[in-house]
């Protein structure tokens, strides 16, 4: 009985899925479920059961499980197999393409131990058939090889690529970058995975600000050796990863002491656990389990008088000289500012990681919602289908921005990590919403699974530079500096600002005289940012450009804008290129198809910051792209056998009895509405 009651119910969602909304609490059948959907198909259509029988509805017979069977995924599955005919992979296929291609369903009773030790099995797997060093990480961090690894492995899970990046990159590519010719074997056996590394810089008294990092490293120059120490609660490591358990060595940034003289902070290798257990002197607290990313060890570490040898000091920007005298290596630069540039270049890597794999987590999400529409009218389904592939392909275009390792690039690379990584996180939302809404089994399978992804990224909002922080710094360092110069300049003569005045005039007149050209959502982003910058230059008039009151003025009234600045410049970025691109496709294609989508993404954007805005008519846009939805999607690179290994087939691959208790009392509290 309970059975037919979940199969009429899923048999109803069947036809909300085309369009029709049936009512709720009304009387059904349970011992004949097609007969309880027909009543609510007809109290929704208002069409007598009568005639519905004698309708040839697609897809009439509810699937053997009950589980409603309408979806595109058959459609797109024909659209991905001619595209591969036209031209077939041309990679070799990998452990990863194997790793993707295996069912991925989640135990949900599983311990956090045994996420642990399928996450570090999947790395072992990857790095014993050598598919990636880390010199070619370090070397040609934008080809094609490594950002098809870096996607791979975060499909396979966001766990596995956090683990896996913090070795090779944190702690490897540190060691190769910040090290000298006697640290090179230590390169050798992380790649091998003789090593497994993690990277040590946070700190419990804040991560962002990396300069106030108050670990000791005191040298010693009888013995050669130096000192760690954990001199307060503050300076306790925390959120290390791979340090509860995985990890034998480290890459550990402590301030060095020489002489009572501080140096600032510095990158030493050193040994943590030997045989498994930890070096005297080191304690680690396991963070335990995590909002997400639980395939990933975190832990607290502190350090008790742990002597390490002067070959430990990852010397490339300075050394100690045999008479115990500080020498630093290149030039007139200070080894603070070396350091600091490094650690600029190391974060630009994992940055660019974080974007890139932003942007193709808007692709991946568009292609599970293009495949399984949740319970909404088509009509419906493929209006948000073009807005999210919109979307996907902004950021799909947006690579050449921050691609590169030249300091622009890293300015580019630092706000695009912030403003992807955060919209990442808001189309997650939007879309395990709207399946969120549907009432099918099948719809809580995916809205778990899309759960546990974005838990799996959320900490990107953080790492490799905390957003606030990031966008901070873009609004401060880069347009804001232009502001406030331009404000140091006028009140030398009066004290009006004109100049930004004048500015937004020139840019008000070419907006007036090109209303609606393609363009015109860029001017008025731009026009709004200088709007912005004109607020905060007002608010900064009362500093008198004394630095310190600047700063306090900047924390307490002008930071909100400030960040709104950054995200902006960074979708005119997008903007910009989305624009170009499309151009270039519908010459190319001789369409209009692109252009539509850009309009459509642009407008988008420009309505968030510039509410008051009045859209144009953009139906004509949506009519011509809504029949293609499924075609675009196909561009992608994605595989259908990648989409069913995490969200499994309706029908047949995942019978109720198959689906653990959550699942199973939802589907059930709402059959009860029946
Ligand atoms: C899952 C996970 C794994 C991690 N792995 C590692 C690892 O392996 N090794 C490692 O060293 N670290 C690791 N981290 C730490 C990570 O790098 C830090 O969390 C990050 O740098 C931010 O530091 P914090 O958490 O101390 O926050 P803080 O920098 O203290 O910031 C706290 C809050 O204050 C805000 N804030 C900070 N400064 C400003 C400002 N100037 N203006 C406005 N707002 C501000 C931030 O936005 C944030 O909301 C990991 C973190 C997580 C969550």
């Amino acid at each position: 009985m309970q059975h037919d009651v979940r199969e009429a119910r899923a048999f109803g969602t069947q036809f909300y899925n085309v369009g029709v909304i049936p009512d709720e609490g009304i009387a059904v059948n349970h011992e004949q479920p097609i007969e309880a959907a027909l009543v609510i198909l007809s109290q929704g259509s208002g069409i007598p059961i009568d005639e519905l029988r004698k309708m040839n509805v697609e897809g009439w017979v509810p699937s053997e499980n009950g589980v409603p069977t309408i979806n595109n995924r058959e459609e797109l599955e024909k659209l991905y197999d001619i595209k591969n005919k036209k031209s077939p992979p041309s990679e070799e296929r990998t452990i990863l393409d194997e790793m993707l291609e295996k069912p991925r369903l989640r135990n949900y009773n599983s311990t956090i131990q045994e996420i642990r030790e399928a996450t570090i099995e999947q790395v072992r797997l990857i790095m014993s058939h050598e598919v990636i060093s880390i010199e070619e990480l370090h070397e040609f961090f934008d080809s094609p090889k490594v950002l098809d690894f870096i996607k791979k492995i975060g499909l396979v899970s966001p766990d596995l690529a956090t683990l896996l990046l913090v070795h090779l990159i944190l702690y490897g590519k540190s060691v190769l970058t910040l090290g000298t010719e006697k640290h090179l074997p230590l390169v050798e056996k992380a790649n091998l995975l003789e090593v497994i590394g993690c990277l040590m810089m946070t700190e419990e008294g804040g991560g962002s600000d990396i300069a106030g990092t108050r670990t000791t490293a005191i040298f010693d120059n009888e013995t050669r050796q130096f000192t760690i120490n954990t001199p307060s609660r503050k300076a306790t490591k925390a959120f290390i990863g791979g340090a509860a358990k995985n990890a034998n060595r480290t890459v550990l940034f402590a301030r060095l002491i020489l002489k009572g003289k501080d140096y600032g902070v510095h990158g030493f290798e050193m040994e943590i656990r030997k045989n498994g257990e930890l070096i005297p002197g080191i304690k680690v607290k396991d963070m335990g389990k995590k909002l997400g990313l639980n395939g990933v060890d975190n832990a607290y570490v502190t350090f008790e008088n742990v002597r390490i040898p002067y070959n430990s000091l990852l010397d490339k920007f300075c050394e100690i000289s045999k008479e115990g005298e500080y020498i630093a290596k290149e030039g007139n630069l200070d080894p603070l500012t070396l350091v600091t540039r490094f650690l600029l270049g190391q974060f630009v890597s994992g940055r660019h990681t974080i974007a890139y794999n932003s942007g193709n987590s808007f692709s991946f999400l568009t292609a599970v919602f293009g495949c399984y529409p949740p319970s909404m009218s088509k009509f419906r389904h493929s209006k948000e289908m073009v807005d999210n592939l919109a979307f996907s392909f902004a950021h799909e275009f947006a690579r050449p921005i921050y691609f590169g390792n030249n300091l622009k690039n890293h300015f580019n690379a630092s706000v695009m990590k912030a403003v992807a990584s955060q919209m990442a996180m808001e189309f997650f939302d939007k879309i395990i919403n709207l399946y969120g809404r549907s009432s099918s089994p099948h719809h809580y399978a995916i809205v778990r699974e899309l759960a546990e992804y974005q838990a799996g990224l959320d900490a990107t909002k953080t790492y490799e530079g905390d957003n606030n922080v990031l966008l901070q710094f873009v609004a401060g360092k880069q347009i804001l500096k232009l502001a406030y110069q331009e404000y140091l300049e006028l009140t030398k003569l009066d004290f009006s600002l004109p100049s930004l005045q004048k500015k937004l005039a020139i840019l008000w007149k070419y907006i007036s005289q090109n209303l609606f050209t393609k363009e015109l959502p860029y001017f008025l982003l731009k026009a709004k940012m200088l709007e912005l910058q004109k607020s905060i230059a007002n608010k900064m008039r009362a500093s008198g450009g004394k630095p310190e009151l600047v700063k306090r003025i900047w924390d307490t009234s002008c930071q909100e804008e400030g960040i709104t600045i950054a995200k902006i410049h960074a979708e005119t970025l997008i903007i910009k290129e989305f624009y170009k691109k499309a151009k270039a496709l519908d010459e190319e294609e001789k369409s209009t198809r692109w252009m539509h989508l850009f309009e459509i993404y642009s407008w988008n954007i420009c309505k968030r910051y510039v509410p008051h805005v009045k859209i144009p008519d953009l139906s004509d846009a949506y009519e011509n792209l809504m029949p293609q939805v499924l075609e675009l999607l196909s561009r992608f690179d994605l595989k259908m056998e990648w989409l069913d290994a995490i969200i499994p087939k309706p029908s047949k691959s995942i019978p109720f009895d198959k689906f653990d208790n959550v699942a199973y009392e939802l589907s059930m509290n709402l059959s009860c509405a029946l």
